[in-house]
């Protein structure tokens, strides 16, 4: 048992999937749409309280069906949290718009409200309001979200909120990814719950959601012959995918509670280690901790993050630096950012020292113990 792999965040079925799939089966409701997308569709927004939520292929094309809905074109910007997934800003560049990174703050770790003021003062200035905002909840933490509605409010500029690591997670009771003009899920299979891959954009405007179904099916007019006056996708989600999201959400909130267990016994074995500084969770939200990350002074520890990952994959257990912020990507040179200060970047500092460790729901207290023996064993 010891000697197998121990993942950074592997699938964790209920055990209940395979009812839903066979409901599908016997009802031979096999292609997309179908009772089990429209059942998960209704319990998800329930789950979130939220009007609605359309279930899509990916959480990618929940974002960018976000975007089109936005009315996001290669003329725009768009502002986007830069300490992230790649998969956050890839959709505005399938719109052909123009990203503009802002740089996280430590209380969340999570976008600057400070840094999205500096570049909305700019844009004004030069008479170009971004289109939309995306903001991240990393790894379960919510965002500012008062100071970043506020903000874009101010301007009537739409958030959208990517809570692809947040299902589950709150913020002043409410829960994460209901609070832009959109919200974004994805059911990857590293996620807290997965449907081996997916995902949900949400809303309370029903309309909107009703077109996001009519884009992610081809765009298909109301005509018998195949008619067509926009560009369209095929995002749907398929009714057996569907059924294995239905018994994940079932499990949701225990999914949440185990991974707040792991943080926790990752957080009394090393509390008193001097360097280390796990993610913070701000008075007020409530994390899913879907991964538990934290930063590692070489100085104080005498060993870095990198030596830590090393240490790991010697045993075979998997462990990451945290995301590489998107400004710094190949990928995005020529981007504009707006770090916290001029001439200092929060998430530059994260991504240096930064580190997740395994944080699955179904890791045992002996793998557990095993990741923090292995730790210890590095440091000492
Ligand atoms: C996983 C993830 C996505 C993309 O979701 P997919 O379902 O894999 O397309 C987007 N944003 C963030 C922050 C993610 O972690």
């Amino acid at each position: 048992m010891l000697q197998t792999k121990i993942f950074l965040s592997s699938p964790h079925m209920s055990g209940r999937e395979q009812k839903y799939i066979e409901e599908a089966f016997d009802l031979n409701w096999i292609a997309p749409l179908g009772n089990n997308v429209d059942q998960f569709e209704y319990e998800l927004a329930n789950y979130n309280t939220i009007a609605g939520a359309s279930v899509l292929t990916s959480g990618t094309a929940a974002i960018h069906l976000a975007l089109r809905l936005t009315e996001v074109t290669s003329a725009d910007k768009v502002f986007c949290s830069s300490l992230t997934f790649v998969a956050t800003a890839n959709p505005i560049l399938y719109q052909g718009a123009e990203p503009v990174f802002i740089d996280s703050e430590p209380e969340t770790w999570n976008m600057s409200p400070f840094a999205l003021q500096r570049a909305f003062n700019d844009a004004e200035a030069n008479g170009e309001l971004p289109k939309a905002v995306i903001v991240v909840n990393l790894y379960g933490q919510s965002a500012k979200m008062d100071e970043i509605l506020e903000i874009c409010d101010q301007y009537g500029v739409p958030v959208i909120e990517d809570a692809a690591e947040s299902l589950g997670s709150e913020f002043k009771g409410q829960k994460s990814g209901t609070f832009g003009t959109f919200g974004v899920y994805s059911f990857n299979g590293n996620k807290i719950i997965t449907t081996s891959g997916g995902g949900a954009l949400v809303s309370n405007d029903l309309e909107a959601l009703g077109k996001s179904r009519f884009l992610a099916t081809q765009a298909r007019d109301k005509a018998l012959h195949y008619q067509h006056s926009t560009v369209g996708y095929n995002y749907r989600m398929s009714n057996i995918v569907a059924g294995i999201g239905r018994a994940q959400l079932e499990v949701l909130d225990e999914r949440v509670k185990q991974r707040r267990e792991v943080f926790k016994r990752y957080y009394d074995a090393f509390k008193e280690q001097i360097g280390f500084a796990f993610m913070p969770e701000m008075e007020g939200t409530k994390s899913n901790r879907w991964l538990t990350a934290l930063t590692v002074d070489p100085e104080k520890v005498g060993v870095s993050h990198l030596d830590i990952i090393e240490a790991l994959a010697e045993e075979y257990i998997d462990a990451r630096p945290i995301w590489k912020p998107l400004h710094l990507q190949p990928l995005f040179t020529n981007n504009t950012y707006y770090p916290i200060e001029k001439g200092y970047s929060f998430s530059d500092e994260l991504y240096k020292y930064g580190l997740c460790l395994p944080s699955g729901s179904n890791m045992t207290n002996e793998q557990q113990d095993k990741v923090i023996k292995t730790i210890k064993k590095c440091i000492n």
